[in-house]
């Protein structure tokens, strides 16, 4: 793959060794030995799903989760076979492909079910989806009556695959997260109770924090995502040892000047140098993904050292102060994620200076910015 590759101006370098060993570590680390169902929706968050799936699939996954039809019509039009799990909204336009492609959908509401079974095109698979306190989808679990019905109503209209909820606060160490990680837990474990006796499927309520930080019988699959690409769910969260994020963003310095004292940077001018300094360009902008927020707050590194964005980042370039690194010149590898010498910086550590999550720094990254897989 990519093996005729040229590194030209703003490319990732995805390593898909670590990725495998991001699964070793984190399926050594689940407190119960289950499944992993992988979640590589948006692109297996900007990664490249396509040839992540296909190594997923290599290392023995057989369960995938993606956010829509499109997504799940890519994976099964490139090979990928196994389970296809749909977590979110399907037009009931799109019925028809569901089945043409063997995919799972989910329920999202009583009314959603009704809709879908009524575009009356076959026996659609699908799974439950349970609100236990997180307010966006699923049957909600406050009237377990009410839930347990719908499910046994509809039980034999569709191909019951799994039942379902999601964590608001599985990545949270703060004594209210973790009790309102329980609460939800256990609203999820009475429904499971109260429907035993049918063949439910997969029950799962963990993604990756909930596999490594929440013990609880009430699952047979875990749902991972931010943790199998090695960044964590939250920026004060602490992964197992060995985990790492398996990207890193590359670009080079399209040109070096001195500027004077006086002299500013950038569009607005922004930026306004109170000595002689020495400027690097790089031909990389918010149009790639790099954030526009970045702008005066960030730095990349440039032969292992530190250097700060000066001025705004630009559509498809951005200004670094390399004053106090030696020699940089025209062609120069420049990390923009990733790590070079002594210094590091992640997606959740740019995240940090932006007040956002990793996965958004990650899932932004844009197309133009082509994938290479090491
Ligand atoms: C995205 C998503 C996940 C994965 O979450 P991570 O925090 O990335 O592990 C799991 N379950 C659902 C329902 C999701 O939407």
């Amino acid at each position: 793959m990519h093996t005729d590759f040229f590194p030209g101006r703003s490319w990732l370098e995805i390593n898909l060794e670590q990725l495998i060993k991001n699964l070793d570590i984190y399926r050594s680390a689940l407190p119960e030995k289950s499944e992993i169902m992988a979640v590589v929706k948006a692109d297996a968050y900007g990664h490249g799903d396509l040839v992540i799936s296909r190594k997923l699939m290599e290392y023995g996954i057989r369960n995938f989760a993606v956010s829509n039809i499109d997504e799940a019509i890519r994976l099964r039009d490139c090979g990928i076979t196994g389970d296809i799990l749909i977590l979110g909204y399907t037009p009931t336009s799109n019925v028809k492909h569901l089945i043409e492609y063997d995919i799972t959908q989910t329920i999202l509401s009583e009314e959603y079910a009704k809709e879908l079974y009524g575009s009356n095109l076959g026996r659609i698979k699908v799974q439950f989806a349970i609100d236990t306190g997180m307010n966006r989808i699923g049957l909600d679990a406050d009237d377990l009556e009410g839930a347990e019905a719908v499910i046994r109503e509809y039980y034999d209209k569709f191909d019951v695959k799994g039942v379902f909820t999601h964590l608001a606060t599985a990545d949270s160490d703060s004594d209210e997260g973790r009790s309102f990680t329980n609460e939800q837990i256990d609203k999820f474990s009475k429904l499971i109770k109260r429907i035993s006796d049918l063949q439910l499927g997969q029950i799962h309520c963990l993604n990756s924090a909930g596999g490594i930080f929440h013990k609880t019988p009430f699952h047979n699959i875990v749902r991972l995502g931010i943790i199998m690409y090695g960044l964590r769910p939250d920026y004060n969260n602490e992964l197992p040892i060995g985990i790492k994020p398996i990207l890193t963003w590359k670009s080079v310095v399209s040109m070096v000047k001195e500027i004077d004292s006086g002299e500013t940077v950038g569009y607005g001018r922004s930026y306004m140098a109170e000595k002689k300094m020495k400027i690097a360009t790089i031909p990389t902008g918010y149009a790639d993904g790099y954030n526009r927020l970045l702008s005066s707050k960030g730095y990349v590194i440039i032969n292992g050292k530190r250097a700060n964005i000066v001025g705004r980042v630009c559509m498809d370039q951005m200004m670094v102060d390399v004053t106090h690194i030696p020699d940089v010149k025209l062609g120069d590898e420049v990390i923009l994620l990733g790590q070079s010498g002594e210094e590091l910086i992640t997606a959740d550590d740019m995240a940090q200076l932006i007040g956002t999550i990793g996965y958004e720094i990650v899932c932004g990254i844009s197309k133009r910015v082509p994938r290479m897989y090491i």
